[in-house]
């Protein structure tokens, strides 16, 4: 499913390199959480994974297929279609409600008004918060507005989930909520990427690995 072959990932303005000849699979279906401290290279290889960013060297197969020499353009069509994102600092949009909020991805993929919200219901309501489907994020608590966050990486329904961080700042009860979404995710047949610098977090994941100063070991 994904297969992370010799990248390493250089910031060409700084110089900076933040990873180093990673190897990384995970199987369809798997749950596998990488642990590593802050600035380990986490959330780069978020981003490659996700198809946010490239790998400076390096192959990455999605599928089977090579994506290391895609466009732009072509690298944000196969995003918007495989793979979900939950991020630490929630992102959502403040202006809009917790309905709009996991309605957006639908938004840019161009599905029409009533699909869009009723997709949008189901996905707050696996979350257990049709209750606050009116809400902004603002009057949300933290672990609320992650639990949006993830009914917005899920809507598309993709069958790849990544999260960076998804835990950070939440009460352990919130996190806990956090966590068995997405051990839910994966019970559903899809694939978790859980990236996290709390081992207990981690340890949720059928698989743990470590990245250390951007190299990863099992
Ligand atoms: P983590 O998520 O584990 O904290 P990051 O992947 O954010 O780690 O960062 C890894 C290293 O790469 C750090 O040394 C960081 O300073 C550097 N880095 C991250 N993003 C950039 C960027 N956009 N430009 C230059 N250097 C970066
Ligand atoms: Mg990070």
């Amino acid at each position: 499913m994904i297969k992370l072959i010799h990248a390493s990932k250089i910031y060409d303005k700084s110089g900076v390199q933040a990873l180093y000849d990673v190897d990384f699979t995970a199987r369809r279906g798997e749950f596998v959480s990488i642990v590593g401290a802050s600035g380990s290279g986490k959330s780069t290889l978020m981003h490659v994974l996700g198809l946010l960013d490239t790998p400076s060297a390096g192959t990455y197969l999605l599928d089977g297929e090579d994506v290391s020499h895609l466009s732009a353009r072509e690298l944000s069509t196969l995003r918007g279609q495989k793979i979900g994102f939950v991020f630490q600092r929630f992102q959502l949009v403040e202006g809009m409600n917790a309905l709009e909020n996991v309605a957006l991805p639908l938004l840019l993929q161009g599905v029409v008004r009533p699909e869009r919200l009723c997709r949008a219901e189901k996905a707050l309501a696996a979350v257990g918060l049709s209750h606050r489907a009116r809400h902004k994020p603002g009057q949300l608590s933290g672990g609320q507005q992650q639990r949006v966050a993830v009914a917005r990486a899920i809507v598309t329904e993709p069958r790849v989930l990544l999260a960076d961080e998804p835990t950070a700042g939440l009460d352990p009860s919130a996190a806990s909520d956090v966590l068995d979404l997405l051990e839910a995710l994966h019970q559903k047949g899809n694939t978790v990427v859980l990236i996290t610098h709390d081992p207990a977090a981690a340890c949720r994941a059928e698989r743990r690995l470590r990245l250390e100063h951007g190299r990863l070991f099992s």
